[in-house]
């Protein structure tokens, strides 16, 4: 059967099945040209092509299409630049024909493919780089500096604040606004921890100007609030724990302490509960477990200040 009826456009024949095809001794004529293609031009059995006059061929080249030359394929020969191989002598032929053909500047003609190749490339790449560096100016530029990266996190209770109502307390004239204050202070930063620490597990963010949630798209990507205020998660994430937001594994002391100051009513109860959550503090902070220095969250200071007001406090042992 002819090659082209067996193997027609959609049922494309394997490399065993050319080999197959072949009579024995085309077959070993083929194997021996296939041989000098690869070594003598370096070119290889790549590109399979059909076409309505002779089927299946095959094309031999290098990399980006640079093809040397093309096999046609009969019953009863092979054909190469317009010699049909039938016996060692057309063979000859046929390899004559194909080194003609190379050193009419084959080598020059795929130098110059591939040099066109990575120019090509280098300019795709050049491109990209200018896009990408536009649409960052583009994003900076419509950005205001004041309004980027602006985060004002729940403040901590001043340790003058603490000593006042501690010595209001030990004079028998507790200040019950600065009570509340405090309190209060210390409830809100709690909350506002909380809230923020899961939803930044969720890669949120909750705008701290005007309380919207925002979904970060990526690390770095500036997120824009309604409100104007624009964050990019990694800088978010960043300034809540350099500021020692509440969390990590005090995060119960955290919890039961807002929990406890809602269920506060009278003054005495309240002056009760900012007692027990100055206790924790004493007690992570006497305990030196790294992560659970409860005071820094919450108290202004450093673990130094605030150790020295504890005992102005009169507090621990
Ligand atoms: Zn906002």
């Amino acid at each position: 059967m002819e090659w082209k009826v067996k193997y027609q456009k959609h049922t494309k024949p394997a490399y065993s099945d050319l080999l197959d095809f072949f009579e024995p001794e085309i077959r070993a004529l083929f194997a021996s040209f296939d041989n000098e293609m690869q070594n003598r031009f370096k070119v290889h059995n790549k590109y399979h092509k059909f076409s309505n006059v002779h089927g299946w061929t095959y094309g031999y080249g290098r990399n980006y299409n640079c093809e040397l030359l093309t096999v046609i394929v009969s019953s009863k020969y092979f054909e190469v630049l317009g010699v049909s191989v039938v016996n060692p002598e057309t063979l000859n032929n046929a390899l004559c024909e194909a080194e003609t053909k190379y050193k009419n500047g084959f080598e020059q003609y795929c130098a110059d493919v591939s040099a066109k190749r990575r120019e090509n490339q280098i300019e795709r790449s050049k491109k990209r780089v200018e896009r990408e560096k536009a649409q960052m100016d583009e994003l900076t530029e419509s950005i205001d500096p004041d309004k980027l990266n602006k985060f004002k996190w729940a403040k901590k209770v001043s340790r003058n604040d603490l000593l006042k109502l501690y010595q209001s307390d030990a004079k028998g004239l507790l200040d019950e606004e600065l009570l509340d204050e405090v309190g209060f202070t210390f409830y809100i930063r709690c909350k506002q921890a909380k809230e923020v620490r899961e939803l930044m597990e969720k890669g949120r963010m909750l705008c701290l100007q005007c309380g919207e949630i925002l979904q970060a798209q990526s690390y770095t990507a500036p997120v824009k609030c309604k409100c104007g205020y624009i964050y990019t998660y990694r800088e978010y994430r960043r300034s809540c724990n350099a500021i020692n937001m509440p969390g990590g594994r005090a995060t119960p002391i955290f919890d039961d302490y807002m929990k406890k100051w809602l269920d506060s009513k009278t003054a005495s109860q309240k002056m009760t509960v900012i007692d027990w959550l100055i206790h924790e503090c004493h007690v992570t902070l006497m305990s030196g477990v790294r992560g659970r220095s409860v005071c820094v969250n919450l108290i202004e200071g450093t673990i130094k200040q605030i150790s020295d007001l504890k005992l102005k406090l009169a507090y621990g042992s």
